[in-house]
């Protein structure tokens, strides 16, 4: 069995991830791995960021691991949040706060569309090649509802509603939001990439 620490302390995306790994892979989010820090993410893209974190893990404790950041990518907003995604109203990172931002950004537009977009930083050591970094990335297409509905998953899933659903995110159960999900889209390729290297 292969073991990863996966650098993040949210507990939703620890049960996506997981819900998605066969019996081969042992995950092991960053409070099981005893650590216990804000991992900074200051940089302009997905993939800097995710790389930071990936590498303040690794610094810290020797071992192969992989990070992942999320930005929801909004058409008529140019692309915004974006790598803001968390902190689109402040820096309390309110997840009802930045939904009501978009909302009232987007009062009246008619262009609902948007795309989740997750970058996924792999660390692995491979070998007599040293530590390689490696980048995977998934994309979910949709559009912003008018309103929220559901109450399920986390951060925008209430206003976000994929292409070929005709519900949010917020009402789909876990299997559901991950037949459509960007992260799921990543973390398949991840899981790929390790199978092959066996
Ligand atoms: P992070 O920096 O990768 O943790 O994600 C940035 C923000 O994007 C989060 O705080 C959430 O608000 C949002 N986000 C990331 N993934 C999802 C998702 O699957 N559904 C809804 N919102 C998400």
């Amino acid at each position: 069995m292969q073991t990863l620490i996966f650098a993040t302390n949210n507990q939703h995306k620890v049960q996506e991830i997981q819900s998605l790994v066969g019996p081969d892979f042992n995950i092991i989010p960053l409070k099981d791995a005893g650590i216990d820090i804000d991992i900074p993410e200051p940089h302009d893209t997905l993939q800097e960021n995710a790389a930071e974190k990936a590498n303040t893990i690794f610094n810290l404790t020797s071992k192969n691991c992989f990070s992942e950041d999320t930005g929801l990518e909004i058409e008529a907003l140019n692309g915004a949040p974006g790598v803001n995604s968390a902190r689109y109203a402040g820096e309390d990172r309110d997840f009802q706060a930045n939904i009501d931002k978009v909302l009232l950004n987007l009062e009246g537009v008619a262009n609902r569309n948007a795309q989740f977009r997750t970058v996924i930083c792999l660390l692995w050591e491979d070998g007599l090649k040293g530590i390689q970094t490696y980048y995977f990335e998934g994309i979910c297409k949709g559009k912003i509802a008018i309103k929220m509905h559901g109450e399920k998953g986390f951060g925008y899933d209430p206003i976000f509603i994929p292409d070929g659903a005709n519900k949010s995110f917020a009402e789909m159960t876990m299997d559901e939001k991950n037949k459509f999900s960007h992260r799921q889209k990543a973390v398949t390729k991840l899981f790929e990439f390790l199978r092959a290297q066996r």
